[in-house]
C-alpha cells in the first residue's frame, strides 16, 4: 500500500521514544493540549494566611463557589481547610453536595439557600442555605422541624444591594427573630449581608450598608456577622464584625482595583504555538480579515481560542507574551486559535510548539481583564476545560 501509515503497536512504541519524554505523563500529555493552566495551591494558602490578620480578629473564610472561581474547588477547598480555614461558601445547593465529599467536616453554606425541593439534600449533606427569605425560611423551618434537626440557621439581610435577603427594616428584623423564637428548635448563627460598591472605597453606600448591620446587631445578639467579600476587608476594620467571605483575593484578584496587588498571583496559563509564518504587507488575517498586515510581518498562532474561555473581546486587543515582551493579538480571537505578532521577537525565539504567557507574570488576571473590557472574576471563572492542569502544592 503506498503512502500508508505503520500505525502498529511496535512502531507507534518507536513514535513514543522518539518524540515523547516517556518517563514524563505530563510532558506527553502537555503536547497534546492547546494550553497548560498553572495553579499554586500554596499562592491560595499564602493569600488565605495575609488576609487574617488584615480582618482584624474576625474569622476567614473562603468562597468556594463556581468551582473556586474555575480553579478546582476540590484541590483548593483541602488545602484552605488544612491552613485552618473551617468555614466555605458555595452558591448551589449542588455545589455543596460535591464539596461535601471533600470536606467531610468544615461548615458550607450555600449562598443562593436551598430552591423548594432542595432542603432534603441539604440535611442529608449538612449544608446551611442562607435563607434569603420569608418563604425559604418557612420551608427550611418546617424541613428541620420534620426531619428533627436543631441548630443554627443563616439569614441573610439586604441593606442595600436589591439582590438577596431579607428587607433590613427594623420592624422586619424584629418580626424575623420573634419568629425564630417561637420555633423551638432553630436559633440564629450568621447574619449577613452583600456589599455592592466595596471595590469603590469613597461610595457612601459602604458606610450606609455597614450602619445597617450594625443596627442589627442587638436584634440578633447571639449571632455571628458577616458582611465583607475580599474588597470589603480593605475597607477596614468597622467592616470586618465576626467573619469575613473572601473568594477573588484567595485566587490573587486585585482586592482594591487600581491600586497595587497586594495578593500573591496564583494563576499562569501558557499556550502553545501551533506555527509561525511570516506574510507580506496587505495579508488579511483571520476571520473576516479583521486585521490587515501593514508590512511584512511574522505571526504565531497559538491554540486556545474562545471555546477555552479567552474572551472574543480580546480580539485586536489582547497579549501573549515572551518573558516581558508583548506579543500583540492580530484580528479576530477564533474557537480554538488565536494570532499574536512576533515580529519583534528575536528570530527563532518563538517556535512551534512553545509555550507563551497569556496569564503570567508580565499580565495577570486583572491585566487581562483590562484587555479583554471585563473583570479579572470573569476571566479566571471561564478559564477552559481544555486546559491540561498543573497544581503546585
Ligand atoms: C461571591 C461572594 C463573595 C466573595 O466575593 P469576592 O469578591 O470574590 O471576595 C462573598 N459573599 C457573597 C454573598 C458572594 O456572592
Amino acid at each position: 500500500m503506498d503512502g500508508a501509515v505503520d500505525l502498529s503497536p511496535r512502531r507507534l512504541d518507536i513514535l513514543v521514544d522518539e518524540t515523547g519524554d516517556e518517563d514524563s505523563d505530563s510532558a506527553w500529555s502537555e503536547a497534546t493540549c492547546g494550553g497548560r493552566l498553572t495553579i499554586d495551591l500554596g499562592a491560595i494558602v499564602r493569600n488565605y494566611r495575609a488576609l487574617t490578620p488584615r480582618a482584624s480578629g474576625a474569622r476567614v473564610a473562603a468562597v468556594v463557589k463556581a468551582d473556586a472561581y474555575g480553579l478546582g474547588a476540590g484541590r483548593v477547598a483541602p488545602m484552605l481547610a488544612a491552613a485552618g480555614c473551617d468555614t466555605f461558601f458555595v452558591a448551589q445547593v449542588q455545589e455543596g453536595i460535591a464539596l461535601r465529599r471533600d470536606l467531610p467536616m468544615s461548615r458550607i453554606l450555600v449562598l443562593n439557600g436551598a430552591a423548594p425541593g432542595a432542603e432534603a439534600a441539604c440535611l442529608v449533606h449538612r449544608l446551611e442555605p442562607v435563607l434569603n427569605g420569608w418563604s425559604a425560611f418557612e420551608a427550611w423551618s418546617r424541613a428541620t422541624r420534620i426531619a428533627g434537626f436543631r441548630g443554627p440557621c443563616a439569614i441573610q439581610f439586604d441593606t442595600g444591594m436589591a439582590r438577596f435577603g431579607f428587607g433590613f427594616a427594623l420592624a422586619d428584623a424584629g418580626r424575623l427573630a420573634a419568629r425564630i423564637a417561637r420555633t423551638d428548635h432553630m436559633t440564629v448563627g450568621l447574619v449577613m449581608s452583600h456589599l455592592a460598591c466595596a471595590d469603590t472605597p469613597e461610595d457612601p453606600t459602604n458606610p450606609a450598608q455597614r450602619d445597617a448591620m450594625t443596627a442589627l446587631r442587638p436584634i440578633f445578639p447571639a449571632a455571628a456577622f458577616s458582611l465583607a467579600a475580599s474588597s470589603g476587608i480593605f475597607l477596614g476594620q468597622s467592616y470586618h464584625l465576626d467573619l469575613v467571605r473572601p473568594g477573588a483575593a484567595l485566587y490573587g484578584v486585585a482586592p482594591v482595583p487600581g491600586e497595587a496587588n497586594p495578593m500573591c498571583p496564583v494563576v499562569r496559563l501558557e499556550s502553545q504555538v501551533v506555527q509561525v509564518r511570516t506574510v507580506p504587507g496587505g495579508a488579511g488575517i483571520g476571520y473576516g480579515h479583521a486585521a490587515r498586515a501593514p508590512g511584512p510581518m511574522r505571526l504565531a498562532t497559538l491554540a486556545v481560542g474562545y471555546a477555552d474561555g479567552l474572551p472574543r473581546s480580546l480580539s485586536g486587543r489582547g497579549s501573549a507574551w515572551l518573558d516581558g515582551l508583548r506579543l500583540p493579538v492580530v484580528g479576530r480571537v477564533s474557537m480554538d486559535s488565536i494570532v499574536v505578532d512576533v515580529s519583534r521577537a528575536p528570530e527563532g525565539a518563538v517556535a512551534h510548539g512553545d509555550f507563551l504567557d497569556l496569564i503570567g507574570p508580565a499580565n495577570g488576571i486583572d491585566g487581562v481583564g483590562r484587555e479583554a473590557g471585563t473583570i479579572g472574576y470573569e476571566v479566571l471563572t471561564s478559564l477552559g476545560r481544555r486546559y491540561v492542569r498543573r497544581y503546585l502544592a
